[in-house]
């Protein structure tokens, strides 16, 4: 019988300390190990290539996702511009169209000038993306659900597509988390982590990470991320791991009050819409219901009153509070459109359904009637 996600979460890479029983993994603050001879070391070098508790946390990470290996490194984006590190000049990518905008701006404005082109296409039209293939494309690289919209992207198509031409998929997985979505299960190459998101889950650390099924991809992943150096400290690394053994517990908690919150503000005249994959009339539920295990803890909206009463409503609620970042236990309200899609032109965000009406809100662990009172609040006030 093999462990189930709870047990994983705690014990996968996670063994009593073997120099001193410790059962917590420790911080192994130190930069360099004592060799016992001349080319003789104990499987750890210098920090940069190896540190325990960042290779607890790897081992983790890669349980939870169900497959071989993970990567830690210092940020969502240096995990990003690692799995990049694949491609060369030359390489052509192709990228679903609704993405986290620090990756637009890495793949707009850093790596075309470094001789990688990208091509972007709709994501929830997995022909479309088959279409941008060209002669030289290395890797498909999308998220699902997508941010802010919450689209779902079909997972397993989007692995056909890729495989039938001999390139890669990268998955961002940071919204579900592993809890929710499997991306290697389901045919991926490469799943990547913002851990500073849901896994880190208390908004106290910066992390990344990748998971890989494949040993080769995992030797060139470690040997680009030796060379470059985008690691985490093994302090970060710690809270992250901390973080993650309580993933299941949060996940089904943020699921429960962002249906509540969900439901609540559908019934109200002030919001337009409300995107959420649990609702059954949302474009991507049924695909949602196939291919993970929930819908999530974000909950986006549209206000009837446009840009004026979005703003209104961001600035007003006591307990969201207005900030960039999700997945934390506190609540955040954010407003994509001057927040998470600055790095967008105007015109691109409006391409991608991000108008100035659109309110992202990552719903978090306090009472869910507490969230619905605070909303109800901050919208009254912007009528008065
Ligand atoms: C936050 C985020 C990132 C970037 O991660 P950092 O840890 O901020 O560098 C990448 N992808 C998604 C979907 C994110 O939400």
């Amino acid at each position: 019988m093999s462990p189930k996600f709870e047990t994983l979460a705690i014990h996968a890479g996670q063994e009593p300390d073997p120099a001193t029983g410790a059962t917590v993994v420790p911080v192994y603050q130190t930069t360099t190990y004592t060799q016992d001879a001349v080319g003789a070391d104990r499987g750890f070098v210098y920090a940069r290539t190896g540190n325990p508790t960042r290779t607890a946390l790897e081992q983790c990470l890669a349980a939870l996702e169900g497959a071989r290996f993970g990567l830690a490194y210092a940020s969502g984006m240096a995990a990003i511009a690692g799995a990049m590190q694949l491609v060369r000049a030359g390489d052509h990518v192709v990228v679903a169209d609704d993405l986290y905008g620090g990756t637009w701006r890495l793949f707009t404005r850093i790596l075309p000038a470094y001789g990688v082109r990208f091509s972007y296409a709709d994501a929830t039209r997995p022909e479309q993306l088959a279409k941008a293939f060209e002669a030289t494309t290395r890797m498909l690289w999308i998220e699902s659900p997508t941010n802010p919209m919450l689209r779902i992207v079909d997972i397993a198509a989007c692995a056909s597509i890729a495989r039938s031409r001999g390139a890669w998929l990268a998955v961002d997985n940071t919204f579900a988390t592993p809890y929710l979505q499997n991306p290697i299960a389901l045919g991926a190459d490469v799943v990547v982590h913002s851990t500073t998101k849901y896994l880190g889950g208390h908004s106290d650390v910066l992390g990344g990470a990748l998971v890989v099924e494949d040993e080769e991809l995992h030797e060139r992943l470690r040997f680009a991320r030796t060379a470059t150096g985008g690691v985490p400290g093994p302090w970060d690394a710690w809270l992250v791991l901390r973080g993650t053994k309580t993933l299941a517990v949060r996940m089904r908690q943020h699921q429960h009050n962002a249906a509540r919150v969900a439901e609540f503000l559908r019934g109200r005249p002030e919001i337009a819409a409300v995107h959420w994959p649990g609702f059954p009339d949302h474009p991507g539920h049924a695909l949602a219901q196939r291919q993970m295990r929930g819908f999530g803890g974000m909950v986006t909206i549209e206000l009837a009153g446009g840009e004026a009463a979005a703003r209104r409503l961001c600035e007003a609620t006591r307990v969201f509070s207005l900030g960039e970042s999700l997945g934390g236990v506190e609540s955040l309200i954010g407003y994509p459109w001057k927040m998470s899609h600055a790095a967008f032109e105007p015109d691109e965000k409006r391409r991608r359904g991000v108008s100035e009406a659109i309110v992202r809100l990552s719903v978090g662990l306090e009472d869910a009637d507490d969230l619905c009172d605070d909303l109800a609040a901050a919208l009254a006030a912007g009528h008065r």
